[in-house]
């Protein structure tokens, strides 16, 4: 059988291998994944609550050479790999929670008869995941869709298989056989995922896949939930406290070299405070150390020389058009790029609108919070956005105007526990997380019986 190599993007070394499974094969593990659902279903949603508890104590003792391993497959510097594979076992108990309370039956009655809303299983959940946190991609699929009780079928990026299958081997320590199974392999593996009769598709990954994925379901109508790319704004006004927003910019605009779904790529500045914002960032980004993610850098490399290139052709493109670089720029090696910061960004250039996923920070100055805004939403993409300022009604009435679908204000996107992970637009298709999310891994079914 032939095999998928893991590479490790600092170094090039080979950090391990699976075996790719065969497309022609992908339908099969489909069919037995489907015997073992009802067995599955039929322990209960305590019961399988219980079950899956029991994964957290694996977790917790495996979380540093996860955290290693996260490292070493796709670069991220330690302690952010730590914290990902850190955050599995300790928040799982309390995830699992929430979706047995999510999935609980409710009754409603009016008067005339009570009806008892139900999630059941859907059957076969198909989870499709990337590379970027590639343990908590999984998990964010891969848990909901089993306390639901449905089986799962998992089919993690090829960059990053070590991690997909680390994070399945844990919860097969627990779980009946047949329950969980990963098949490895690229686009093809996904493709013959989404064509077979699985009951949904859990996709987190890039938009034009998605959109793929959703054309290819459309014969059965199955499922699908999608979680897409973006291209994150950030608004910082002219009130704001300009070197909180500069520590957020260059946090969110390189953490995880810029990979993230919700990094920040275009930085829409109000005019008067431009050059202390613009200082303030590129003094960041140049104080920054690249690196091996082993050793204590700031910033580890990018994931393959694919996504490097992309990133670098975007800024030499974005420079040939008038952009200004104020730090960073063209300088690299191997995978390492340097963070960088542009000026004079439009939204003509590739990089003013489609997706960097790379160590970019944009920034385009304006002259109001009409035009922030008016451009902030020029986008196809709506998954997060963020505003700095210092009045309260100010911002949140800027915030109010924007069409992505978590907004952080002073802050990052991310809600606080209980709510969704969204995106607008072409960012996403359905949710995750939050009660509604939860429910996305179910049938929903009313039975009514008259009073
Ligand atoms: P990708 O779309 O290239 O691949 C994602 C997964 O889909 C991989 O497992 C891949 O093998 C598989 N795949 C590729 N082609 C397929 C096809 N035609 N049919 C079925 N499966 C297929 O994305 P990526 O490069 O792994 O990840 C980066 C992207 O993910 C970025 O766009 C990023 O913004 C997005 N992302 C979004 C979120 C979110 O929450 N919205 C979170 C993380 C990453």
């Amino acid at each position: 059988m032939p095999h998928l190599p893991s590479i490790n993007p600092a170094t090039g070394e080979v950090v391990g291998e699976v075996p790719i499974t065969p497309a022609t094969e992908v339908q099969a593990a489909v069919d037995r994944a489907r015997k073992a659902q009802p067995a599955w279903n039929d322990l209960g949603l305590d019961g399988r609550a219980t079950v899956l508890k029991r994964a957290a104590a694996i977790l917790n003792e495996r979380a540093a050479a996860h955290g290693e391993l996260i490292t070493r497959e796709m670069g991220k510097p330690l302690r952010e790999g730590l914290a990902e594979a850190r955050s599995l076992g300790e928040s799982l108990a309390r995830e699992v929670d929430e979706m047995v309370e999510a999935l609980e039956p409710e009754v409603l009655e009016d008067g005339v008869g009570r009806s008892t809303v139900y999630h059941d299983p859907l059957g076969v959940v198909g989870a499709i995941t990337p590379w970027n946190f590639p343990m908590s991609m999984p998990s964010w699929m891969v848990l909901p869709a089993l306390v639901a009780g449905n089986s799962v079928i998992l089919k993690p990026s090829e960059e990053t298989p070590l991690c997909g299958q680390a994070y399945a081997d844990a919860l097969n320590e627990v779980l009946p056989a047949g329950v969980l199974t990963v098949v490895h392999g690229a686009d093809d593996q996904g493709k013959a995922l989404v064509q077979s009769n699985v009951d949904m598709i859990a996709f987190t990954g890039s938009r034009e896949v998605g959109k793929h994925i959703l054309r290819e379901s459309s014969g059965t109508l199955k499922r699908v939930v999608l979680e897409l790319g973006g291209k994150d704004p950030m608004i910082v006004l002219d009130d704001a406290d300009i070197e909180k927003a500069a520590t957020f910019a260059a946090f969110n605009s390189f953490r995880n070299c810029g990979q993230v779904c919700v990094s920040t790529e275009r930085i829409f500045v109000l005019d008067s405070i431009a050059d202390e914002f613009e200082a303030a960032l590129s003094g960041l980004a140049a104080a920054m150390t690249v690196g091996n993610g082993l050793d204590d850098v700031d910033v580890g490399p990018m994931v393959n020389a694919g996504q490097r290139d992309h990133v670098l052709a975007q800024v030499d493109a974005a420079v040939a058009s008038g952009a200004i670089v104020l730090t960073g720029g063209r300088g690299h090696h191997d995978n390492f790029v340097t963070p960088t910061v542009l000026t004079g960004v439009t939204e003509a250039m590739e990089i003013g609108h489609i997706e960097t996923f790379g160590p970019v920070a944009c920034v385009t100055r304006v002259s109001s919070d009409d035009e922030a805004v008016q451009r902030a939403n020029d986008t196809h993409f709506g998954l997060g956005a963020v505003v700095f300022g210092g009045d309260e009604a100010r911002t949140s009435a800027v915030a109010r105007r924007l069409t992505a679908g978590m907004i952080g204000v002073n802050r990052g996107v991310g809600g606080v526990v209980g709510t969704p992970w969204v995106g607008a637009r072409e960012s996403g298709f359905g949710f995750h997380k939050s009660k509604d999310g939860h429910r996305q891994f179910t049938q929903t079914r009313v039975l009514t019986r008259s009073l």
